[in-house]
């Protein structure tokens, strides 16, 4: 975007979405917005107002006529999202009067804004921090509780601090090791090499720590991915259905839902999962077939709980056990659901359950939506599960994710220099990457490229 643009000159864009509405909010960040304003309400004295203040007044155009009755919010620097004067122009939502406003202060000299340039600005002058002003388009972006409650924190500047922390027992650290390198001409060793691998060891378990909470920080941000398995006519599809209507919350489509598996997007107690159908599959035509098979398999594998269903009425324990077989010992957390158990007069679980041990049954019928509610209560448990274990300091971004990724290997570096007793330039060279890595999350090291690519992702307004 336009981190190489001026951050002096007046921007302007409107921060609503476009199209019909009961009103619409223009916002201008710059020296020249107070005084442009000023001149289209004809009221000089806004110059003297107040910040935080809101005035009514009538939008003319420079021959005097009325374009509309709007409210104007004044903010001046530095108590504004962007630390500059800021307006923000409540009209009525008539695209006519949004496009007129906004041409009149093109031609008072405001220029358009980039997509995302009032949080840069923000970012630039110190309002917020890079990982703050990514936390803003999640906050944006987030569809559940729990996706809200990450992004809040992580705006509020809980996950900054945390990094910072970090970042500062690094710093401390290679402040020992510079200390070793300035004298050691004389062999001295003032930094006793033990202490430092602990000091390291220590460092590299709290990165290990945020590296490993991605998995739920990502698991908030896309669903947690849920697939439901087993034989054709198991009843896959009736139990998607039977979920979709007890979603807590919003269902929505998942853009890409190709034709071999359907996904579709619940939300239970706050936390979205993203499930998974893979029933698609048998109606496919054979070599379409052969190809869904392997998607499947990788959906499968890179899912973190599978619902594997299985019709009680027509099912041996040996063919279940059988079945169950390629499932045991993956990464995922398996459910198993014995289904149409309505159509037994006694359901009798036990010789399948014994057939396949540890991984409990439950009982189930999808069509009649018995069972529906433990079965819920099963995925709602998981995922307060892996909340409990990712922590308190989440990691939710994959950028923040590599970073701290490459900062690992660096520190594992060190940790393998200070036990072969490598000399300390070398060791110092691997901290200086590894503060480098840290420090790019938080944006204390940038580049345009970086903040290019963040910016850009953000609509205009914003
Ligand atoms: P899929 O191939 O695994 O997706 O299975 P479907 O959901 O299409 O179901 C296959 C058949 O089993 C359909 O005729 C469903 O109505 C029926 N079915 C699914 N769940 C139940 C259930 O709990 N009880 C009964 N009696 N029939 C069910």
């Amino acid at each position: 975007m336009s981190h190489t643009q001026s951050l002096s000159d007046t921007i302007i864009a409107l921060s609503t979405p476009p199209g019909t509405g009961a009103i619409a909010v223009i916002r201008l960040s710059g020296p020249n917005c107070i005084q442009w304003t000023a001149e289209n309400l004809r009221k000089p004295k806004l110059l003297e107002a107040e910040s935080h203040t809101a005035h009514f007044g009538l939008f003319r155009n420079p021959e005097g006529e009325v374009l509309d009755e709007v409210v104007t919010t004044v903010f001046k620097n530095p108590s504004s999202y962007t630390r500059q004067d800021v307006v923000e122009i409540s009209a009525h939502a008539s695209d006519w009067i949004i496009e007129q406003i906004i041409q009149r202060y093109l031609q008072q000299g405001a220029r358009y804004a980039e997509p995302g340039e009032f949080t840069f600005r923000a970012y630039m002058n110190g309002q917020l921090d890079l990982s703050q002003a990514e936390a803003v388009a999640d906050l944006i972006a987030a569809e559940s509780q729990e996706a809200h409650r990450l992004a809040l924190h992580q705006l509020r500047g809980g996950f900054s601090r945390e990094i910072d922390h970090l970042r500062q027992q690094l710093i401390d650290f290679a402040s020992l090791i510079e200390l070793e390198l300035d004298f050691g001409e004389e062999d001295v060793e003032f930094a006793d090499r033990e202490q430092l691998a602990q000091t390291v060891t220590h460092i590299l378990s709290l990165i290990q720590q945020l590296i490993d909470s991605f998995q739920w920080g990502n698991a908030v941000k896309k669903g947690i991915s849920t697939v439901i398995a087993g034989r054709p006519n198991a009843g896959k599809s009736t139990l998607l259905n039977a979920l979709l209507k007890e979603d807590r919350a919003i269902v929505s489509e998942i853009a890409g839902t190709t034709r071999d598996t359907i996904e579709e997007s619940i939300v239970l107690d706050g936390i979205p999962f993203r499930l998974i159908d893979t029933a698609g599959l048998r109606d496919a035509a054979d070599t379409i077939e052969a190809m869904g098979v392997k998607k499947t398999y990788e959906k499968i594998q890179s899912s973190a709980i599978v619902l594997f269903l299985f019709d009680l009425s027509s099912t041996s324990p040996d063919q279940l056990k059988a079945d169950i077989a390629e499932f045991r010992d993956q990464n995922y957390h398996i459910i198993v659901l014995a289904n149409k158990t309505d159509q037994l007069s006694a359901p009798e679980l036990s010789a399948h359950q014994k057939a396949i041990g540890d991984i409990p049954i439950l009982p189930l019928s999808a069509q009649f939506g018995q069972g529906i509610e433990s079965l819920i209560q099963s995925l709602i448990q998981f995922a307060r599960d892996s909340q409990q274990q990712a922590g308190s300091a989440i990691v939710t971004n994959s950028r923040h994710h590599a970073a701290l990724t490459r900062a690992h290997e660096d520190l594992q570096r060190v940790l393998e220099g200070l036990q072969t007793g490598i000399t300390g330039d070398f060791v110092a060279m691997d901290i200086r990457q590894a503060l480098y890595h840290l420090g790019s999350i938080t944006g204390e090291i940038t580049t345009d490229d970086l903040l290019g690519n963040i910016f850009s992702n953000f609509c205009i307004g914003k």
